[in-house]
Order: structure tokens, then C-alpha cells, then sequence
């Protein structure tokens, strides 16, 4: 059989030719990072089989270093000018050849397109986070043939041709040794990549932190630098954010580098990054969450998530470690008691850098906490362990608080000597509890409340417990009793009260209106400003979860509570007399079941809210009728 009957041809697909498009057309001033792209595969291969041979010792040149060589090929005066990019990664089969480069539809492909129609976007910008990054080699080239080996023993070099734009050719190729080789034939406008110091340079800039030998020509050209095993004043913040981003392809700076080293009681070398952003970019290159483990300087796994607890997990980074065996498994990394101390010593100084991020830089902080506070809230709902940890974190609303966030610390040192409790009302967000009625004991004495109103804290309610011995309390408690404090005479009588006896009527009227939607109706003896509150029978179950089904859109069961009815408030005062006059009026019944529902939306309880509508029109109706007969 001669290598053309082995021949074969294949179209890209749509989105690719798509992409590939856009890349030829690209700027010429990006064009460098194709540097960058290709390299990062030839890593991302290198890793991938140093992984492959820590578990399997059935595989082609065991012992050839991991290394990534770029040379520029003597061409004579006059031919096309070529660079060779190889390395002595996994390789790929001619099968993988063919999948990885090009015929599948790639969503990353799609993504990036999407990306571009945006407009005003450099392609080389980005390109690396869609997963399309190798086809920015067509950005100087018209003619590529990617050679490659694979790692297992008994595979065939295969060769993949284009020239990036309808399709590309396989055929079998000859290479004796593992890994790919990239032969890149230069653009007429291109030849200045044949240029051994140009490529230093840009290796240099794009690529100075590959964990692996980058040599152009017989030189190394990237610092290949542990920058983790330096000492954190030796390094400036440049530098940090230039390996967060080499090490991550996120372009955001990270919010803060934390690099420390200790000798004893273990040997411990780490440096992490708090991300700005929860999500990664879409296809960013670290992938998933765990940092890196290293011991003497090899990398042992790549995301190690068994050093931090799950809610810390936003942390990225590198942790070093020499007292670590090099040839641990996952299991005996996972076992290991020395791990345990190394994500105790993590975790402890992970925390204090944020707690000087809060007092030092508290906008950085307050950014940090509206993107990774949800992960510290789960750990209060997860981890047992978690909750002296977190709740120092944590940052709240505050009827006190004038639209900034306040800490349970601040709070406690706000609160006056005789409230032992912390108070907090549930709602849906700040606008609705700030006109909650259950303040309006809190206004008049002036004590703060915490506006706890994103679900989460719905959620973790009942693991709050209580924080530097002081409880929390949900102002809702039909029980609750406010502390003595001096304030302005809170008996203060001016609103004519409701005659006992009307009242009594009152209530009764309430009670064969509502049924058993409620389970009392009462006088309440704290509203001030406001005519009627829901409020909760002392230890009713489950009140935080029937709030959090309705938040998530679930089924759930309205909770019957007690109804309470200010006995001073003009609404009840002029209803009462209506009462009197005519028990049967229907505007009577429908402004008793409008308070109730009212009471509901205030509550963040009500089912329908949209429901309330057609009675809403009604009332309006006579309220019309009223008026018009009044003038009449
Ligand atoms: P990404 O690197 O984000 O996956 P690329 O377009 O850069 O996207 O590469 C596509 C795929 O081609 C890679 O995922 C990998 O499977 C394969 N590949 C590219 N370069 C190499 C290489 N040097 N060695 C082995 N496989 C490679
Ligand atoms: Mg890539």
C-alpha cells in the first residue's frame, strides 16, 4: 500500500471554516500569540503525559525529557521561511489528529464567533479561552503539517495537512520519537517570525511561566520559574498577576495574591489567587477547581481539591510542598496527615487575607463578597466545621445601614448595652423589608435590624445560631420581647384607639372573613405605622423552608399565622366604624382580604400576587362610587 491510497480528506466543519476565516483576516499586530496558543497545547500535552506515565510504564520514551523546542528551519535564498514547533507530550493518533483538529463541531468554536460578532474584539484577545486556539496558527500561515506520535507503544505517526481553509488531509507519516511537531510554513508578511530572537522575545512574553523547558533553538528561553519558590519580597505585583494569568488564561487581574513559605513545623510553599470573577471565562485553562499540588517542584495533581474545604474553592493557585512523597496516589494524598496540616496552615491564612482585604480595602472586599459570598454561605450550610470561619465574613443590609453593607461585628458594636440579641428580618430584598411592619417597634426604639433577603440566608437561617454568644433573632417571633431601652416615650397615646367593643367586633369580622387562612387574629401591642402584620406561633416548623420553595419557584404550602391588627392605625379605625354601621358591606369583606393578602406580599409569602388584581379594581370601584356620591 503507497502512503496516497492512504490518503484522506476532510472537510471543517461550518463554525471552524467560520473561525478560521476570522483568524486570517485578524490584525496584524496580534498575530504573535499564535506563539502563545500553540505552546500552551504543547504544555497541556506535556502534562498530560506525565500523568499518564506516573500509573503506566507501557509507554513510548519513558525516559526523553519534557521539554517544547522551537527552531527556525535554514530554508535557501528565495523559498517560503518555516518554523518547527515540537514537543514530547502525549501526541495524538491519527484518529485523534482528526478529532482534535477539526471535524468535530466544537462549541468553543461557536462561542468564539459569538464572541467576535460583539465587534471591536482582537481575536488574539481571546481566542485562547473558546478552545480554537490552534487555529491561530493560520494567522501566519498558509501551509501547516502537524506530525505526530502518540505516547501507547504500538501507534503509527500520522501527519495532519492544511492550509486552513476548506479542509485538511491525513496521511502516515515517519517520526520515531513521542509527542507532535508542529512545521509552520511562513506567510510571505510573516517571515518575521523566522527570527530566533523575536521568538525569545515573545515566549518570553506570553509564555515565561510554562512549567516546561521552552527552548528556542539550543536556548531556554522562557524563566521556567517556580515564582512560589521565591520569596514573597522578591517578587513584585507585576509578576504575580502576570503568572495568575500565563497560569489561568484569565485577562482579569486576580483580586490578591497570597504567597507565603514556612519551614516548620512543615515545608510549605504556596501561592494562591483570589479570582475577581466566580466563573471562569468559558473555557479558561484551568478548568476546574483545586489547586495545583507540587513536590520538589514536580507537579503531583492538578487540581487538588482535597486541601480546601469546598467553600474555599474559588481559591486558585500553587501549593508546594518537599515533605510530600513524590510518588503519592490519589488515595494516599487524600489520607495523608500532612495534607490535613498543609490545608489547615492554607485555609488559616486564606482567611486572614481576606479579613485584612475587609479592613484595609473594603471595596475590594465588598466586590469580593457580591461574587464568592455564596460560596461562604454554603460552607456555613455544609461544613460543621465552617461556621466560626465564616460568619465574620458575612455582610448584610441593615435598617441601619444606609445602603452599605454592614458585618455582624459592626453590628454588635452598634447595638445598645441591653439587646443581647442579634435581629434580623427574611424578605425578598431590601426595598420590601425596609417597609416591613415588623420595624416598626425597631424604628420607634431605634434598635438595628440585619435585611437578610438573598435566599441563601433563608437557607442557612437555622445553622446562624448565634454569633460572640449572641443569638439571632427573627422579628417575625409573635413572642418576641424588645429590651428596655431609653427611647423617646413609646406609649406616647395620640391616635384615638378602637372602643374595646368595636374592636372585639372588628376581630370577629376578621376572623369569619379569613376562615382558617390564619390561626388567630389579635391586637398586636408593638405595630406603630403600620395597620397589620403576619406574624409566626412561636416554634412553627419549617418557616424558612416554605419561604425558600416559593423563592425557588416550588410548590409550597402558605403557612397559617397569627394576624395581628394595630388598634390605633387609621385603616382599622375607619373599618371599624364601617363595621358598625353595616357588617355585610362588601368593601368591609374585600379590604380585610386585601390586608391579609398585602400582609402576605409584604412577608415574601404570597403565591399569585397578580391574583390580588381583579379585587384591587373592585375596591378602586367603590372607592369611586363613594366619592361620587359624597359630592352628589
Ligand atoms: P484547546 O487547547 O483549548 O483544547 P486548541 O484548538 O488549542 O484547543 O487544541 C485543540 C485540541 O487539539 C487540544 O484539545 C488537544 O486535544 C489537541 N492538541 C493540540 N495541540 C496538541 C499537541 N501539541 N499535542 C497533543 N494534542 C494537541
Ligand atoms: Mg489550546
Amino acid at each position: 500500500m503507497t502512503t496516497e491510497e492512504k490518503q484522506a480528506t476532510y472537510n471543517f466543519k461550518t463554525e471552524v471554516k467560520q473561525v478560521l476565516q476570522i483568524l486570517v483576516h485578524s490584525l496584524y499586530k496580534d498575530r504573535d500569540i499564535f506563539v502563545r496558543e500553540l505552546v500552551s497545547n504543547a504544555s497541556d500535552a506535556l502534562t498530560r503525559f506525565h500523568f499518564e506515565s506516573l500509573t503506566n510504564r507501557e509507554v513510548l520514551d519513558p525516559d526523553v525529557e519534557l521539554a517544547i523546542h522551537i527552531d527556525v528551519v535554514e530554508t535557501e535564498e528565495g523559498e517560503p521561511k518555516k518554523i518547527i514547533i515540537k514537543d514530547s507530550g502525549i501526541g495524538m493518533t491519527e484518529e485523534e489528529l482528526i478529532r482534535n483538529l477539526g471535524t468535530i463541531a466544537q462549541s468553543g468554536a461557536r462561542e468564539f464567533l459569538a464572541k467576535m460578532s460583539e465587534g471591536d474584539i482582537n481575536p488574539g484577545d481571546v481566542i485562547g479561552q473558546f478552545g480554537v486556539g490552534f487555529y491561530s496558527v493560520f494567522m501566519v500561515s498558509d501551509e501547516v503539517r502537524v506530525v505526530s506520535r502518540s505516547y501507547q507503544p504500538d501507534a503509527e505517526a500520522a501527519a495532519w495537512i492544511s492550509d486552513g481553509s476548506e479542509s485538511f488531509r491525513i496521511e502516515p507519516a515517519e517520526k520515531s520519537d513521542r509527542g507532535t511537531e508542529i512545521h509552520i510554513v511562513l506567510k510571505k508578511d510573516a517571515e518575521e517570525f523566522a527570527n530566533e530572537w523575536k521568538l525569545r522575545q515573545i515566549v518570553k512574553k506570553h509564555s515565561d511561566f510554562v512549567r516546561y523547558p521552552v527552548y528556542v533553538g539550543e536556548t531556554q528561553a522562557n524563566q521556567q520559574e517556580s515564582l512560589w519558590r521565591k520569596s514573597p519580597s522578591d517578587v513584585d505585583a507585576e509578576e504575580y498577576k502576570s503568572f495568575y494569568q500565563q497560569m489561568t488564561m484569565d485577562f482579569e487581574e486576580p483580586l490578591a495574591a497570597i504567597h507565603f513559605t514556612t519551614d516548620a513545623p512543615v515545608h510549605l510553599r504556596a501561592l494562591l489567587f483570589i479570582p475577581a470573577k466566580r466563573e471562569p471565562s468559558i473555557l479558561a485553562l484551568r478548568k476546574e477547581p483545586g489547586v495545583m499540588l507540587y513536590s520538589h517542584n514536580v507537579l503531583i495533581q492538578e487540581y487538588c481539591t482535597d486541601l480546601l474545604p469546598t467553600w474555599l474553592s474559588f481559591v486558585d493557585g500553587v501549593v508546594d510542598s518537599e515533605d510530600l512523597p513524590l510518588n503519592v496516589s490519589r488515595e494516599t494524598v487524600q489520607n495523608n496527615r500532612l495534607m490535613m496540616q498543609l490545608g489547615k496552615m492554607i485555609r488559616k491564612r486564606i482567611l486572614r487575607e481576606l479579613k485584612t482585604m475587609s479592613e484595609k480595602e473594603p471595596e475590594k472586599y465588598e466586590q469580593f463578597w457580591q461574587e464568592n459570598g455564596r460560596s461562604l454561605k454554603e460552607g456555613l450550610a455544609t461544613d460543621p466545621t465552617a461556621k466560626e470561619d465564616v460568619q465574620p465574613f458575612f455582610r448584610y443590609y441593615s435598617s441601619k445601614s444606609d445602603n452599605k453593607l454592614t458585618s455582624l461585628d459592626e453590628y454588635i458594636e452598634r447595638m445598645p448595652e441591653t439587646q443581647e440579641e442579634i435581629y434580623y428580618v427574611l424578605g425578598d430584598n431590601k426595598t420590601t423589608v425596609a417597609n416591613s411592619p415588623h420595624l416598626d417597634p425597631f424604628k420607634a426604639q431605634d434598635l438595628e435590624v440585619l435585611y437578610w433577603v438573598d435566599p441563601l440566608d433563608v437557607l442557612i437561617a437555622p445553622g446562624m445560631m448565634e454569633y460572640q454568644d449572641k443569638k439571632f433573632r427573627n422579628i417575625d417571633d409573635a413572642g418576641l420581647e424588645l429590651p428596655d431601652v431609653e427611647a423617646e416615650d413609646t406609649t406616647e397615646d395620640t391616635k384615638p384607639a378602637i372602643e374595646e367593643a368595636d374592636f372585639n367586633r372588628l376581630v370577629g369580622k376578621f376572623v369569619t372573613t379569613l376562615g382558617d387562612k390564619v390561626v388567630e387574629v389579635r391586637e398586636s401591642k408593638v405595630l406603630k405605622n403600620s395597620p397589620v402584620r403576619l406574624v409566626y406561633p412561636q416554634d412553627a416548623p419549617n418557616r424558612e423552608m416554605q419561604r425558600l420553595y416559593r423563592m425557588m419557584d416550588q410548590e409550597y404550602e402558605v403557612p397559617k399565622l397569627i394576624f395581628e391588627l394595630n388598634r390605633s392605625h387609621p385603616l382599622l379605625v375607619n373599618l371599624a366604624e364601617l363595621v358598625e354601621e353595616n357588617a355585610d358591606s362588601e368593601l368591609v369583606t374585600l379590604s380585610i382580604e386585601q390586608l391579609y393578602d398585602s400582609a402576605l406580599v409584604q412577608e415574601g409569602l404570597h403565591p399569585n400576587p397578580t391574583a390580588m388584581l381583579p379585587r384591587i379594581e373592585q375596591l378602586m370601584l367603590l372607592a369611586a362610587k363613594a366619592d361620587v356620591k359624597q359630592d352628589s
